[in-house]
């Protein structure tokens, strides 16, 4: 027996000791390819030399420090992921449920602090994903999290795509509308580009925030370094987090000068978020990222990965209804549940995830090559024949 929370449904119960890039060993020296890394988290893959070499060279220096104290790297990076992004301020957090926390709570007052203290709704999308604090599955209202929950009461929702509801909903109470550019716990479902402008436009005419949840299609998941950046607009608030420091837990919230100037001293805080140790190694991530060639590689392999997996779509169309997603953001959505097509890609050395809505999510490590992309589809292909 576990002593530990069940609060899991574990699917894989490897003991793995050792992983590198694309591949994690388990302790029997068997070799699996990891399509899930982390959760959108190990963007870099396992063990990456330059973050290894951060780590080790950080931990001589002090872990924590708290915020009382000026912290150099955290300023650093704090400048590089806004004029990056085009923001005007980063606060950070340790997590992406605390990235969206900070996000609503700065919705809220910003309007506080321009005398509005009525407007302080904010209208989501019905069984989407943005954490597992009181506020953030109030904000997804996904009844398998918050059965038996107390959820705070200035959240409303309308279902995905459906506008007349969405407009039905909006009222002067709403201070901001929250959705995941792609949503991703729910089967990667991509906001397409004319539905975030027009909600960019609906939020500039209406005066409400538009906040674009990037936690799992940030840091390039999609292709692009935020997913939002296809549509060509730019929300007043992204929180962002899974992949910010390759493994480590970091997250943050970017905000244009007006919301953040709403965001005074004391009004949010955290005791770990931003330490020295974190920083460095999120700055490692972004040097990383931002390096020539980085972005062209991902494009190229994942449009090399959609297309074979549309191949696979096509020779196996009574499993597979569709390929979707963006980038390396990607979902098999199946016709059925797909719990014993994933527990048999697992026996085959695949290790995916899956997502609602039928769908099998998979990460690859951002720098995944093209032949590993071709082992994923071999054995993708194999578990096909094997499976009907
Ligand atoms: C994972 C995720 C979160 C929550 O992140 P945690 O680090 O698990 O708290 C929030 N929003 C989205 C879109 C996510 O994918």
């Amino acid at each position: 027996m576990s002593y530990v929370l069940g609060t899991y449904a574990r699917s894989v119960k490897d003991n793995f000791i050792s992983g590198k890039g694309s591949y994690l060993y388990n302790d029997k020296n068997e070799k699996y390819l990891d399509f899930v890394q982390g959760i959108a988290v190990n963007a870099l893959g396992h063990n990456h030399q330059a973050l290894v070499k951060a780590m080790k060279s950080n931990s001589e220096k002090p872990w924590h420090l708290s915020n009382l104290f000026l912290i150099q790297e955290q300023e650093k990076f704090a400048e590089r992921i806004c004029k990056l992004t085009g923001f005007d301020a980063v606060g950070f957090q340790n997590s992406g449920a605390e990235a969206t926390e900070l996000a609503i709570k700065a919705a809220v007052k910003y309007f506080y602090s321009i005398g509005q203290k009525e407007k302080n709704r904010i209208l989501c999308i019905k069984n989407s994903f943005h954490g597992r604090t009181i506020g953030t599955i109030s904000a997804g209202n996904n009844p398998k999290h918050t059965e038996g929950f107390p959820l705070l009461n200035n959240f409303d929702h309308f279902e995905f795509g459906n506008h007349d509801e969405m407009n039905e909903k909006i009222t002067d109470k709403t201070c901001a509308i929250l959705c995941e550019s792609i949503l991703g716990e729910s089967g990667i479902k991509v906001i397409p580009n004319h539905c975030l402008q027009g909600l960019r436009k609906l939020c500039d005419e209406k005066n409400i925030l538009l906040i674009c949840d990037e936690i799992q299609s940030g840091y390039f998941r999609s292709g692009k370094f935020f997913a939002y950046q296809y549509s060509n607009i730019k929300p007043d608030i992204v929180p962002f987090a899974k992949a910010v420091a390759g493994g480590y837990p970091v997250g943050g919230c970017l905000f244009t000068k007006k919301i953040a100037n709403s965001m005074g001293i004391g009004s949010h805080g955290s005791t770990f978020a931003g330490s020295p140790l974190a920083m460095s190694l999120a700055n490692v991530v972004l040097d990383i990222m931002t390096k020539k060639g980085f972005e062209e590689h991902l494009n190229e392999v994942s449009k090399y990965f959609l297309l074979k997996l549309n191949e696979v779509q096509k020779d196996f169309p009574e499993l597979i209804l569709e390929v979707r997603g963006r980038g390396l953001m990607i979902g098999i959505k199946m016709h059925d549940d797909p719990s014993k097509f994933i527990s048999l890609l697992l026996k085959n050395k695949l290790i995916v995830v899956k997502a609602s809505e039928n769908v099998i999510r998979l990460f690859p490590s951002l720098i995944v090559s093209k032949e590993e992309i071709d082992e994923g589809i071999k054995i993708i292909n194999k578990t096909c024949n094997e499976y009907k």
